[in-house]
């Protein structure tokens, strides 16, 4: 136990930024080679990117508008927003992970940049600079999820959009996010999350709310094993979950 407690802190002091995890940084810079690899551990982002892509868009109105893009990985979704006409920046703590993001971007053709900034870093740079904060499936692997969503609403300016997602806590997901997705079905690598830092949407909207952000849509996402599908659904938020929320303008 002591032993345990003891190699965490020195993981923690070894992290790049005050909240940020060594080894969950470390988790996806392992396989940082593989993020445009749609059969990779990356496929579940690769099949729901359209989805939250077409949900962000419609409402956000992403062409000509300044995205940030927060816990970016390799730039999946970053990449998809900039086709569609925003000005984006991917920011993340993984560095190779970036750069695997820009190379990606040189080939494509479709203009990111990408810098490795901690959320809240940013936050006291450029306060107000964005109309669109995304940050998906990154707060479930922080030490303080409380902390980033402040940042995200900084980031964001008045008027702005910010949106969240991540997996909810009960013990289905637990069943369906790590039994299935890992240990079944083999979605995801095994040890990709953990129990313990799945939030709650009831947690996510308070950390939103008292962080000056008015909620606007929940979505759920679901997934069917047998068609391989997954779905935005609006009334089962039991598992992986989005929010869209909104700075008050004045
Ligand atoms: N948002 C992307 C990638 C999700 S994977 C998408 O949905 O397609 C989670 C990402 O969060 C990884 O790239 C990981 O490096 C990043 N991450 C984890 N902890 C972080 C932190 N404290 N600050 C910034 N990024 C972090």
């Amino acid at each position: 136990m002591v032993s345990r407690t003891v190699t965490k802190q020195q993981v923690r002091k070894r992290s790049p930024a005050p909240n940020a995890d060594a080894a969950e940084l470390a988790k996806f810079q392992a396989l940082a080679a593989r993020w445009w690899d749609p059969g990779s551990e990356f496929r579940p982002l690769h099949e729901i990117n359209p989805l939250r892509l077409e949900w962000i868009d419609r409402l956000a109105t992403l062409s000509g508008k300044r995205v940030l893009d927060v816990g970016c990985g390799g730039g999946i979704l970053s990449e998809s927003m900039a086709a569609r006409g925003a000005r984006v920046t991917g920011i993340d703590l993984g560095e190779k992970s970036l750069r695997v993001a820009e190379l990606h971007g040189l080939e494509s053709g479709v203009d990111v940049s990408y810098e490795m900034i901690a959320a809240e870093a940013l936050a006291e740079r450029e306060a107000q600079a964005f109309d669109v904060v995304c940050c998906m499936e990154m707060l479930e692997h922080v030490p303080d999820p409380g902390s980033v969503v402040r940042a995200c609403a900084t980031l964001a300016r008045p008027g702005g959009w910010v949106f969240f997602s991540t997996i909810n806590r009960n013990p289905k997901s637990f069943l369906f996010a790590i039994v299935g997705a890992e240990y079944v079905l083999g979605l995801l690598p095994r040890g990709t999350h953990e129990f313990e830092k799945f939030i709650k949407p009831s947690e996510l909207l308070a950390e939103a709310r008292a962080a000056g952000l008015e909620i606007g849509e929940m979505r759920g996402m679901t997934y069917n094993p047998l068609t391989r599908q997954y779905l935005l659904v609006d009334d089962d938020v039991s598992v992986n979950y989005l929010v869209a929320c909104r700075k008050p303008a004045h």
